[in-house]
């Protein structure tokens, strides 16, 4: 598939130029890479956040049967980045740096020759649960790639803007120096601690020189995508399970080619935000699209224009100002019978 979708986007809509942050990006062909994000393996005290270990071996069986090729957060970007051959490609990321990755995730992830992307918040490394650094760099010499998740973890969004931009810039300045200090590496990735970013913030990594950061709403990345805000799937033992994992594996992206807002934040006094989404709906089934807003019913309004451009507007029923993180998410099979996936995720910072 080659197109030239920015230019399709300018004649159809003359909506070039438009107030808010969009992202409208030429993307040349079809190449995608689906990513995962744990947290701990085997550790059965948190289940929110742990994969059984056996679990984990069924996701790496499942990517090596099936022809995957496994990459680091960086090398999928380069990949996306190049006009080299496509192969189906997933990443997995760790984020926090936990114990349990070292002691249980990591001999798994060896045994398959697997890379994967590591994200240490600093100030914890060596502590309670987490890794030091003789764990860290015994980890980076068996392919894992090490990437800034800045120093404190902090709720930068709870910050007042007065502050937060310089403590988000100092943070994430003050790990790159103490991770290449310990390994002598400088992280090329970056993932925002529990996936809230701000415009702001977005455009301090991309200032730092980081090559890709990586966010926590669900979806595939494409060529299309903002590297400064790459989805993940999360994987847990609620909903990790093999099945989940692989028609997460094998969906698709929504060729989203602009967003309006493209920022997480919402506030109080709006509690039924509003997300408009443009895409390429060539060869999707749109009478089969669905939409899921936690805790509240979606409301969907679907227009087609000319050159299969579809404009979608979503909303919530109801209020959802009384969660801190709320994710829009949209699916829709195409014609083959692959579905696609897009999510946004909303965030109330008033809510603690
Ligand atoms: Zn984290």
């Amino acid at each position: 598939m080659n197109y030239h979708l920015t230019t399709i986007l300018c004649v159809t809509l003359l909506a070039c130029g438009v107030q808010t942050e969009t992202k409208q990006k030429v993307i040349d062909n079809d190449k995608e890479v689906v990513c995962f994000v744990y947290h701990r393996f085997g550790d059965n005290r948190y289940p929110s956040t742990n994969i059984a270990l056996e679990t984990f071996k069924a996701h790496l069986q499942f990517l090596k049967e099936n022809g995957f090729q496994v990459l680091t957060l960086s090398a999928a970007i380069d990949y996306l980045s190049t006009n080299g051959p496509k192969q189906k490609t997933a990443v997995i990321t760790i984020d926090d740096g936990y114990t349990s990755f070292y002691k249980n995730g990591l001999p798994i992830l060896t045994k398959y020759s697997f890379p994967a992307t590591l994200f240490i918040n600093t100030e914890t490394v060596g502590g309670g649960d987490y890794m030091d650094w003789k764990d860290i760099n015994s980890a980076i010499k068996l392919g894992i790639e090490i990437g800034n998740h800045t120093h404190s973890h902090a709720y930068f969004l709870n910050l007042p803007e007065t502050n937060r931009y310089e403590a988000f810039e100092q943070e994430i300045t003050k790990s790159q120096q103490l991770i290449n200090e310990n390994t002598g590496l400088t992280p090329q990735v970056f993932a925002y601690p529990y996936g809230e970013w701000d415009v702001k913030m977005k455009s301090i990594v991309k200032k730092l020189g980081f090559k890709g950061a990586a966010a926590q709403n669900s979806g595939v990345i494409d060529q299309g995508t903002d590297m400064m805000q790459i989805p993940r799937f999360p994987m847990a033992e609620s909903f990790g399970d093999i099945k989940n994992f692989s028609s997460k594996a094998k969906m698709k992206a929504l060729r989203v080619v602009s967003q309006s807002p493209n920022s997480p934040q919402f506030t109080d006094d709006i509690g039924t935000p509003t997300l408009k989404l443009t895409f390429d709906g060539t060869g999707l089934l749109l009478n089969q699209l669905q939409c899921f807003i936690q805790g509240s019913e979606c409301k969907t309004e679907v227009k087609e224009m000319e050159n299969g451009i579809v404009q979608l507007t979503l909303s919530p029923s109801i209020s959802i100002n009384n969660r801190r993180r709320t994710l829009y998410t949209i699916t829709v099979p195409d014609k083959n019978g692959q579905w696609h996936w897009y999510s946004h995720l909303w965030v109330n910072a008033v809510v603690k």
